[in-house]
């Protein structure tokens, strides 16, 4: 065991980029701290560019950018969204707060992603919407949630939190939705603390989403020369990213391309190194089908029982690693049932849940840390 002087190795490190200070200087320096200022425009910019997206909107949180989902897609109560029970709280929450109902559906044991079979089998007369979440950036399996879509007529979103960066048969993800939404919170890939977009590829819907972002004004309309003074014209919200957050992140999106290498590098480690450790002791990777191409946003491991996990995760800690479980199924969460969700029928979702746990990966993880978390899994026995 190591001593008491071994610095923790954390699950995530945030990394503020190198540009940071010198973009929030000239930002200041610009006289313009609200949304909408050079750095936010520049920043859409880049996520049009490197996505493929019609427009990208910047918002203060990718939750945000959900629940503009729900208000362009006009949810009423009653409403029914399909998405996955394995995923975090704004995924549901988003749509819950503008009426909707969430309806749970299961993921696929392989890839831990929504289960097109079980997304089919969801569907009634009431679905508005397909919510996807790309868990760790992995590609969901699009080709038959992209033809059910289509088929049925239901509008598709992405919560592509994961999944910047992130391909599917060389398309980036967030370019197969009618809409798609990123998080820029301290924990994902690219930060700036908090931080969100709305990527819209539907270009029914670009006009609205303005008006929605701009407290529900056509002020859009108004700096554009089209109108001569603007006005209420719709509901809407404050959803904008002030500008010091849009500096911090134009600064993160050009580190970008070095912030991808040193997370790959991490990732493709851990599978390489602990590939002979988890097929000795029952564990499991997240399957990666062919086709996708994820953005080393997360790395997990699937013990064999709830219990080697707990212990599993003690251990590491014992050498000041830290490890962690990930989402609590939302259908059995008090919300849910405040919803009326019934008896919990996601059974994979449940395993998973309590077998997974993520391992320390960061961008400019010290080489010597990572050797230290591939030794410390690999002394661990049963
Ligand atoms: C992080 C995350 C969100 C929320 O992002 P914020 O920017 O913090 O609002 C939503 N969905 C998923 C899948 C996430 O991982």
């Amino acid at each position: 065991m190591m001593g008491a002087m071994t610095d923790l190795i954390p699950l995530n490190r945030v990394h503020l980029p190198a540009d940071a200070q010198a973009n929030i200087e000239r930002a200041r320096r610009a006289g313009r701290l609200a949304s909408g200022g050079h750095f936010g425009q520049a920043c859409e910019a880049w996520l049009e560019r490197q996505v493929g997206c019609r427009r990208a909107l910047l918002t203060g949180a990718c939750t945000h950018a959900l629940e503009m989902c729900a208000l362009l897609l006009e949810l009423q109560p009653g409403d029914e969204v399909i998405m996955p029970s394995f995923t975090f709280v704004s995924t549901a929450n988003a749509f819950a707060l503008h009426g909707a109902r969430p309806v749970f559906v299961d993921i696929r044991p392989d890839t831990l992603n929504i289960d097109p079979a079980r997304i089919a089998e969801a569907i009634t007369a009431r679905t508005r919407a397909i919510v996807v979440v790309h868990y760790a950036g992995v590609a969901c399996d699009m080709d038959p949630i992209l033809a059910l879509a289509e088929r049925h007529g239901i509008p598709l979103i992405e919560d592509n939190a994961h999944g910047l960066y992130g391909e599917w048969r060389g398309q980036p993800l967030g370019s197969f939705g009618a809409l798609a939404t990123l998080s820029f919170h301290e924990t994902k890939n690219i930060a700036c603390g908090e931080g969100g977009a709305l990527l819209i590829n539907d270009p029914a819907f670009v006009e609205r989403a303005h008006v929605l972002r701009d407290k529900g004004t056509n002020r859009q309309k108004f700096l554009a020369g089209r109108v001569a003074a603007y006005t209420w014209v719709d509901v809407g919200s404050s959803y904008g990213l002030p500008e010091l957050l849009a500096a911090v992140l134009l600064a993160a999106l050009e580190e970008g391309p070095s912030i991808q290498r040193s997370r790959q590098r991490v990732w493709q480690t851990y599978r390489r190194e602990l590939a002979g450790w988890c097929a000795a002791h029952r564990v499991d990777m997240q399957h990666i089908p062919e086709g996708a191409r994820p953005p080393a946003h997360l790395f997990c491991l699937l013990l064999p029982s709830a219990e080697r996990r707990a212990a599993f995760i003690r251990t590491l800690r014992e050498d000041a690693i830290e490890a962690a479980f990930h989402y609590l199924p939302l259908e059995g969460s008090p919300m849910a049932a405040r919803l009326g969700a019934q008896r919990p029928t996601c059974r994979v979702s449940a395993d998973v849940s309590a077998r997974l746990v993520r391992l320390p990966l960061y961008a400019h993880m010290a080489p010597d840390d990572l050797t230290r978390v591939v030794d410390a899994v690999r002394r661990i026995d049963w």
